[in-house]
């Protein structure tokens, strides 16, 4: 080996790589993405729509038409500007990217989702997580005190928050923009599950910034995720976005879904069925405690998450997501995805042959 591997930084040489497990032939709960694809004649529709898209040239850089449709059908407010990322993962490092200094540091409360953390780091700034009480509850006098002690250039908030599904108290928010040096990122991966949407705090204060995401609403395979702000803002990010970022199939394929969003909302409509009628299942069991969610998963503790997880992945081909050593408060949970009616049903029958 001649490479030195030293050019790596330290940051770099220490992680791990983003696991995913391989899921063939398994039932698939674990990562958020809805169960339910297109009927045969929208395939069809969608297919003649790409079999048009012209690919040997690049895309609009600014996605424009996407953007105009998006801004449409989300209602998004008149005076705030939209930028696309290959998903909301892309915003995220965007966002980052355009603050990046040393000495810097990005808050969060912990758990919350992972990318916060990863790419702040990656791109050598401090991540300060303050840690949820143990009902998942925000330790509000803590947060708002790491903001005075950090002075944060960004402080994220998931709205509801992946993994603990919940939503924070609205004044809570409105308290922490207010507090807040720098700019306050809202993720609303969540948000065609939630009762609530902060979209309302875009216009009351320049610092806030809305990310959303298709991924959880029958469109993880495009990856395409939006961010919302003042137009100031926005063209900041625009200088850190890659010119090209969004390919003409993704732009394509996401126009031609948002002009199905009665399809759309009618899947979200069902998953937040199917997950009521799993909540009162799991509820009903002894030996499992299960959370309320604003999402579409939900959360269930049990007495050994390990062997739960390795029994429905190993005898059943199911696979969730298990959330134990993630962080203390997650101490034997267990993160489950809604699918389908069957999907859930042969959930519920091996967590009865599991737990007897
Ligand atoms: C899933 C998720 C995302 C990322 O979504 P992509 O658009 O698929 O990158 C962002 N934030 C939260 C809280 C999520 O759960």
């Amino acid at each position: 080996m001649t490479l030195n591997h030293n050019i790596f930084t330290s940051k770099v040489r220490s992680m791990q790589p983003y696991h995913v497990p391989s899921c063939g032939g398994m039932i698939k709960l674990d990562a958020m993405e809805s169960p339910y694809g297109l009927p045969a004649d929208m395939r069809e529709a969608l297919g003649n729509v790409l079999a048009l898209a012209t690919l040997n040239r690049y895309p609009n850089p600014h996605s424009t038409s996407t953007v105009a449709k998006i801004k449409q059908v989300f209602a998004l407010p008149a005076s705030c500007e939209v930028i696309l990322g290959n998903g909301s993962d892309e915003l995220i490092q965007i966002i980052l990217t355009a603050v990046a200094k040393p000495g810097t540091s990005v808050l969060s409360p912990t758990p919350s989702f992972v990318m916060y953390q990863q790419a702040a780091e990656l791109l050598g700034m401090n991540f300060v997580g303050v840690d949820l009480h143990a009902d998942f509850s925000i330790d509000a006098q803590a947060f708002l005190q790491a903001i005075k002690d950090h002075q944060p250039a960004v402080i994220f908030l998931a709205y509801p928050n992946n993994p603990t599904g919940m939503l924070l108290d609205k004044d809570f928010i409105r308290e922490v923009i207010a507090a807040a040096p720098g700019m306050v990122v809202i993720d609303e991966a969540y948000s065609a599950y939630a009762d609530d949407s902060a979209q309302d705090l875009l216009a009351s204060d320049d610092k806030v910034v809305l990310i959303r995401t298709l991924s959880k609403i029958g469109m993880a395979g495009i990856r395409l995720g939006y961010l919302v702000a003042q137009p100031e803002t926005v063209a900041q990010f625009e200088k850190v976005r890659m010119p090209y970022n969004i390919n003409r199939l993704t732009q394509a394929a996401a126009r031609f879904m948002l002009e199905q969003k009665s399809y759309l909302d009618e899947c979200v409509d069902k998953i937040l069925r199917e997950k009521a009628a799993l909540y009162q299942y799991l509820s009903a069991r002894e030996g499992v405690t299960v959370f309320a969610s604003q999402t579409n998963f939900l959360l269930i503790r049990v007495d050994d998450a390990n062997a739960v997880f390795e029994r429905l992945r190993d005898e059943h081909s199911i696979l969730i997501k298990n959330m134990h050593g993630y962080h203390p408060i997650l101490d034997n949970v267990l993160r489950i995805t809604v699918g389908r009616k069957k999907e859930n049903a042969k959930l519920c029958q091996a967590l009865s042959t599991i737990l007897g």
